[in-house]
């Protein structure tokens, strides 16, 4: 499963998305994982200061 952003908890700090090695975050008023580009690596959930971020398996 790619990243999934807890819309409700996301501030928007950017964070996840200057981790992420294959760009696919972008973030407006919350972050957005592109599904087709995110291989799961995980960068973002350790990044995230919220724990908004989970990749489950
Ligand atoms: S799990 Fe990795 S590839 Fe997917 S959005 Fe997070 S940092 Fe990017
Ligand atoms: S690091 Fe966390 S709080 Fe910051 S934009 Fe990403 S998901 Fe939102």
């Amino acid at each position: 499963m790619p990243a999934k952003i807890d819309e409700e908890t996301c501030s928007a700090c950017g964070g996840c998305a200057e981790v992420c090695p294959v760009d696919a975050i972008s973030v407006e008023d919350v972050a957005k994982v592109d599904a087709e580009l995110c291989t799961e690596c995980g960068a973002c959930v350790e990044e995230c200061p919220l724990e908004a971020i989970s990749v489950e398996e």
